[in-house]
């Protein structure tokens, strides 16, 4: 198989990236804007030894599950990947790539998935779900003003103001804006040259609120004749906020960090659930809301709160979008967010809605959350940190081991994990799980119809105790500085019995004598990372067992 030789294959696979798989004479070829069932002509364009890629040249047949593109530039554009994949098949695709990741890297057993697996969350209607687009304005070859998306991989300008994804509404405002830039003689950003004045144009609206932000990009301070573009803006019904951010810079990045108000207010106000959210042109803010509600009322429900004291972590919160959904339903909330811009709208939007039982802290998750459990042990005299539940919902990449360690040793009764990417969810999962946690639930929920993404919703719970092999040696005999020991294990449990009403092994007292700095005897070494087999001892058990400790005057 050479580049530019033409096959005719069946394609019969579909890889992550939605991308169709299928077979010539054992070749395995990846065909682009291809659907399971396809039977199709292709290019070769680049051949490996093994597998290659080719162009999509003709459908000979079209697969069953083969719909036509709602939006005309759906195979240029680099926005959706499988529109022409009939809705039922996608959810169907995106429900299989959790399971296959679970299931290859989570090594979770088939049968367990089966049991867990809830069935993926769609959407009744999968387009016009955005509340937020970007159109890069540019020129054409004929040079023409336009607006639309970028290309696949390129920087290429596909013209488009009516995206399939975004709001209606978008096409009126972008038309508007072409048409006064034509009329005003206004020059489009040129990447190559740096020249040009409007760079891209942001529109944001709130689905619940109607309100609708429009903020030009400029490379300059403003734009000749604002006060028409205004004027005319203003008209069309629900706008809000009219402003300009300036982005002066030679880059990729779309936005700069200055903005200025040019109509209205510097925000629009939108909800999730019934918490309110301000948003300006600068915040981060979930795309789809109401997926975004589906999505945090699973992480709400899975999270089993009603405790009222409960202590909940809500780690890569973002703008705490979860933090405030939980806040409601708990005692205290702690926000952990690396963009110090996300925690500011997270505290206002705190203020926003009478919350005062969360928290934030601005810093990597793998510093912030060991700082904090150490700190806490240092001032509570060795006391650990402890969480009722821990929700994460990290970038791609996935939780970093120190955030996993951390989680493990604050013993939280439940995790919920909300992930964008189901490999490193399942590599999470797999830590977690060999680290006293079991899955208990998996939905998927479809954030982004239409496109390759899936974001998955896990609930983990605590094994108790009595899930684990208990080791209950006689510590009295193994322990050689038993010299130092001024009260025996039984005595020990004898006085948590009689005082507490609790029961404690003699696993459960070593540990607390470790923690409580005294020597449990060379014969019994606990390794120093927390071992999945061994039960680690609860906190109202530790407690007991440090008076008793104190009790007999082997600590201070
Ligand atoms: N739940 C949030 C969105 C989470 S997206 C919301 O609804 O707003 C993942 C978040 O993790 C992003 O806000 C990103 O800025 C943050 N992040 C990325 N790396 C991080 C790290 N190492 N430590 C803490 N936060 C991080």
């Amino acid at each position: 198989m050479k580049k530019n030789d033409v096959v005719r294959l069946k394609i019969d696979d579909i890889g992550v990236n939605g991308e169709g798989i299928g077979k010539v004479d054992g070749y395995t070829l990846f065909v682009k804007d291809t659907v399971i069932g396809d039977f199709i002509e292709a290019k070769i364009m680049k051949a490996k030894k093994s597998y290659g890629y080719a162009r999509l040249m003709q459908i000979l047949e079209a697969s069953p599950d083969r719909v036509e593109a709602k939006c005309p530039v759906a195979r240029q554009c680099g926005g959706c990947q499988i529109q022409q994949m009939s809705y039922e098949k996608q959810l169907a695709f995106k429900e299989r790539k959790v399971r296959g990741n679970l299931e290859r890297i989570g090594g979770f057993a088939p049968e367990l998935l089966q049991e867990v697996m809830e069935p993926i969350c769609g959407m009744e209607e999968p387009f016009h779900y955005r509340n937020k687009a970007q159109f890069p304005v540019g020129k054409d070859k004929e040079g023409n003003v336009i607006a639309g998306f970028y290309a696949g991989r390129t920087h290429q300008i596909i013209s488009n103001i009516d995206c399939a994804l975004g709001v209606p509404k978008n096409q009126e405002i972008m038309q508007l804006i072409l048409d006064f830039m034509k009329e005003f003689h206004i020059e489009p950003y040129d990447e190559e040259t740096h020249t040009g004045l409007v760079r891209h144009v942001l529109i944001r609206y709130g689905f619940r609120t109607e309100e609708i932000m429009v903020c030009m990009v400029l490379n300059g301070e403003s734009i000749p004749q604002r006060e028409v573009l205004v004027e005319r803006l203003v008209k069309i019904p629900g706008m809000t906020s009219i402003t300009c951010n300036i982005n002066r810079e030679k880059t990729n990045v779309i936005m700069g960090n200055e903005i200025r108000l040019w109509w209205g207010q510097e925000y629009i106000t939108d909800y999730i659930g019934d918490v309110k959210y301000q948003i300006s042109p600068l915040s981060f803010y979930q795309v789809n809301p109401m997926q975004t509600e589906t999505l945090y009322g699973l992480a709400l429900e899975y999270a089993g709160l009603g405790m009222d004291e409960a202590v909940v972590w809500d780690i890569y919160c973002g703008i705490g979008t979860i933090s405030l959904f939980l806040a409601k339903q708990a005692g205290q909330v702690y926000g952990v967010e690396i963009v110090p811009q996300a925690i500011e709208d997270a505290k206002r939007n705190a203020k926003l809605n009478g919350i005062e039982n969360a928290e934030f802290y601005v810093g990597k998750a793998e510093e912030v959350l060991p700082k904090y459990y150490e700190e806490y042990a240092k001032t509570h005299g060795g006391e650990t940190a402890h969480a009722d539940v821990m929700v994460v919902d990290p970038p791609r990449k996935g939780c970093e081991e120190a955030v996993l360690w951390t989680m493990v040793n604050m013993q939280p009764e439940r995790i919920v994990y909300v992930s964008c990417d189901s490999a490193t969810l399942a590599r999470d999962l797999k830590f977690l799980c060999e680290h006293g946690y079991e899955l208990k639930k998996v939905r998927p929920v479809d954030q982004f119809p239409n496109t390759v993404h899936v974001e998955t919703v896990v609930l983990l719970s605590r094994k108790t105790p009595d899930d684990t092999i208990e080791v209950d040696l006689n510590l009295d005999e193994l322990d050689a500085t038993s010299a130092e020991t001024k009260a025996t294990y039984e005595e020990i449990k004898k006085y948590v019995k009689e005082k507490y009403q609790l029961k404690v092994s003699n696993l459960y007292i070593s540990q607390i004598k470790r923690k409580c700095g005294i020597e449990v005897g060379i014969n019994y070494n606990l390794p120093k990372s927390e071992n999945p087999k061994v039960p680690q001892c609860p906190p109202e058990k530790e407690r007991a067992i440090r008076d008793a400790l104190e009790h007999f005057q082997m600590v201070s």
